[in-house]
């Protein structure tokens, strides 16, 4: 199988949705206490082993199946789950350690097409989602009252905290269940 055409850049800026509710998933950043976010983590990571359990459905891309649509099957949005996680576990331990690192930009359609994601094996995908979530868990589950309010800077300039860093995290993961969710439905309708 040849590699699928990859969706369009996601240029869009997330971080407002640490001021207010997500329209599209109903996320809310702020509802929740910050020592919540670990386990937050790890219900997620259970949840994706349910959507990641789905037979054939599972690598098939909205709305119709074509492996050419522009938007990811619930396997590659897995996948980038399980490397988002790995990255900002890599980014929350230098924002521990160093002062207010400033992180590059990272690219999520070449790591998908490099890391051929949509040729991945789902069982596998969601053991990696699960562990990386649960080392991420595990990160935020020990952190102190002052590393919570520890900084960093995107290459755009916006700047985090430790603790909106995980608030922002969480709603990442969270929209990507949206995003799964909402491809299966469209993907029943057609059969
Ligand atoms: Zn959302």
């Amino acid at each position: 199988m040849a590699d699928p055409v990859v969706p369009e850049p996601d240029h869009k800026d997330w971080t407002w949705t640490l001021d207010r509710s997500c329209s599209e998933c109903g996320y809310e950043a702020n509802n929740y206490d910050r020592s919540e976010i670990g386990a937050k983590i790890r219900a997620s990571a259970a949840t994706w082993r349910g959507l990641l359990s789905g037979g054939d459905i599972v690598s098939k891309r909205p709305p119709d199946g074509d492996p050419n649509s522009p938007v990811w099957s619930a396997l590659e949005y897995g996948a980038h789950v399980r490397d988002v996680y790995e990255l900002f576990a890599d980014r929350f331990d230098k924002m521990l350690k160093k002062k207010n690192p400033k992180f590059r930009d990272w690219d999520q359609n070449k790591a998908a097409v490099k890391g051929k994601y949509h040729k991945q094996d789902p069982d596998q995908v969601a053991y990696g989602l699960a562990v990386a979530a649960g080392a991420m868990a595990d990160r935020f589950d020990k952190v102190s009252d002052d590393g919570w309010a520890r900084t960093a800077e995107r290459s755009d300039g916006a700047s985090f905290t430790v603790e909106s860093f995980g608030r922002y995290l969480l709603h990442d993961i969270e929209h990507h269940i949206h995003d799964v969710q909402q491809g299966y439905e469209q993907l029943r309708k057609k059969k």
